[in-house]
Order: C-alpha cells, then structure tokens, then sequence
C-alpha cells in the first residue's frame, strides 16, 4: 500500500482563503479580530514562528500586534502587560510565545491571560472545558490535526488511536480530543514499556516526541494513518519530522509530510480561535 499524503500545507491555505473572506464580511459589521502576541527574548525558532503568524494574520485580515521584549523582561513586568491586554476592548486573542526565559514561572503567565482571550487553548479553564466535551479554544496543533483527518474523512469513532508523547501542547490535549470523537485511546511516553507493540496496533498513530525518524514503516500497522508532529533540524539544516516518511509511505493509508503537513494547520487554528474569539466578544458566534 502507498499512502494518500495529507498535505497540511493545502487544507491551510483553503481555510485561510474562506476566514479572509469571513473577515472581511466581520469588519463591514464594524467587527476586527484583534490578535496580539509577545515574543520575549532572541530565540530564533520563536522568532520564525512568530513571523509566520504575524504574515497568516495579514493574510487573513486580522489585525496582529507583535510585542518584543528583552529577555531581562521581569516576570512582574510581563504580568502587567497581560493584565493590559485582557482590558483591551480591541484584542480578542493574546498569545506568549513559549518556551520563556527560565527566570519566567510559564504556567503563572498561562493562568494570568484571560481564559476568554486564550487562543492558545492552554488555560487550566480552557482544558477543563474540553476535557469535559464543551466546545471552547482547543489547543491549536491538536485541533489542526483534526481538521487534517476530517479533510479526508476519516473515520475516527472506534479507532485505535496511539499517541507518542504526552507534552500538555501536543499529546496530552490530541489524546483528548481524540477520545471526543470516540477513539480508543493510548499514550505512550519515555517511560512506556515494549511500546512496539502499542505501535503496530494503532489504526492512527500521532508522533509528537521531537526525535528525528523515531518511528520507520516496518514497525506501523498496514493501513495505518500516520500524523507526524515532530519538527527536527537535520545535519544538513533541512526540517524533517519524528517519522522516516519515505518506510512508513510503503505501509500506512494516509500518512502526513514534514515540512508541509501539521506545522501550517497550527496557525491555522490560531486565527481560527482569534476570530471566533472575536465574534463571541461580539455576540455573533454560532449565528
Ligand atoms: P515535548 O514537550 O518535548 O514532549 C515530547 C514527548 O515525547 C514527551 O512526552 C516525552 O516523554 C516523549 N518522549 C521523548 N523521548 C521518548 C522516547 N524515547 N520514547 C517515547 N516517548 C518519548 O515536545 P512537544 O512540545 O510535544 O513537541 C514534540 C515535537 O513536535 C517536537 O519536534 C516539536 O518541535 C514538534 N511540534 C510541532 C508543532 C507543529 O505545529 N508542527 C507544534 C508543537 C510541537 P516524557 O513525557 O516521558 O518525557
């Protein structure tokens, strides 16, 4: 069997050419979706991730607001600045890009933005709310991984699903909203025990561990659908992901690339919750 290749890349661009039209529609209505997000620090890969949301956010139409900061910037500081934020009438979505400095308490400044205005879907409120199958922000590369399997129909109720890794960003929160949609779920982790044989049972296998070519076609099930999250550099200084694409292409049904696959549906997502934030603020969600 060759894999159907599920390019991310695609399903992104379609769903950013029909919000820029929702956008526009919106701001006749007086109605623009307010996105700010704060970078501290030189980083250079959260620069770049940066950039690619501040370029979507053009794109689509929505008006994105970049804060740089030094890397000195005090914890204090940075929780003045979201307490900001959360009053501004203008701003629907916030957005810390993480990892901060090791001086900055991480989950203090998730719990510090406004749930209302958590994009990310990584407040404790928002978690809770999907945990328990309200609707709410889901976190982005989850939820873009969903979109990617329902872009190809696929049947997620009854399936087997494995997932590799259990990080609170990728893992844990796909695991969940996997069991949403009635998969039988399994997590594997570092400390997992003879994971091969979770491995070669799963109808959908998720790769979020940050291991380049972890996981090789002969250890997948025939007709597996696998979705690798894993974003690696190479000696060469190429991306690749946490599966060796060319081995697993031979064995699964749908299988989804690195560069090219989940990395763009994430942003997607982003601008997705900052326009339904946008539209809850105005009262015109689910009209
Ligand atoms: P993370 O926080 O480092 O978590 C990695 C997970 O992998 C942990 O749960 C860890 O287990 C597990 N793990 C590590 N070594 C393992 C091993 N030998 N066997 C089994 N499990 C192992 O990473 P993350 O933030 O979830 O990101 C994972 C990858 O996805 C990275 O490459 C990252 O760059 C990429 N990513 C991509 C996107 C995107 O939009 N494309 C978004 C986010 C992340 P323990 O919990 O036991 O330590």
């Amino acid at each position: 069997m060759t894999a159907e290749v599920i390019y991310g890349s695609e399903l992104a661009q379609s769903m950013r050419d029909n919000m820029k039209e929702e956008v526009q529609q919106l701001k006749t209505e007086g109605i623009v979706p307010g996105l700010t997000v704060i970078l501290i620090g030189e980083d250079p890969a959260s620069k770049s991730y940066v950039l690619g949301k501040q370029r979507a956010s053009e794109y689509v139409g929505v008006d994105s607001d970049l804060i740089t900061l030094p890397e000195s910037t005090t914890e204090t500081e940075l929780l003045t600045l979201i307490h900001e934020l959360n009053n501004k009438e203008s701003v629907h979505g916030i957005l810390v890009q993480l990892p901060l400095p090791k001086h900055i308490n991480e989950q203090k400044v998730i719990e510090t933005i406004s749930p209302e205005k958590d994009v990310d879907g990584f407040h404790p409120v928002n978690i809770g709310r999907m945990m328990t199958g309200k609707d709410t922000f889901f976190p982005c590369t989850p939820f873009g991984i969903i979109q990617m399997l329902k872009s190809k129909d696929i049947k997620i109720e009854g399936k087997h699903a494995v997932i590799i890794g259990r990080s609170n960003i990728v893992g844990k929160p796909v695991g969940q909203l996997l069991l949403n949609e009635n998969a039988t779920v399994t997590y594997c982790h570092s400390r997992t025990k003879d994971m091969d044989q979770f491995i070669s049972q799963a109808d959908i296998l998720i790769v979020a561990v940050g291991i380049e070519h972890f996981i090789k076609g002969d250890n997948i099930k025939d007709g597996a659908i696998v979705i690798d999250v894993g974003v690696n550099r190479t000696k060469e200084g190429t991306l690749t992901g946490d599966v060796e694409f060319d081995s697993a292409k031979e064995k699964a049904s749908f299988i989804t690339p690195v560069p090219k696959g989940v990395g763009p549906m994430t942003i997607t997502m982003l601008l997705h919750n900052t326009i339904k934030s946008a539209k809850i603020h105005h009262g015109v969600y689910n009209r």
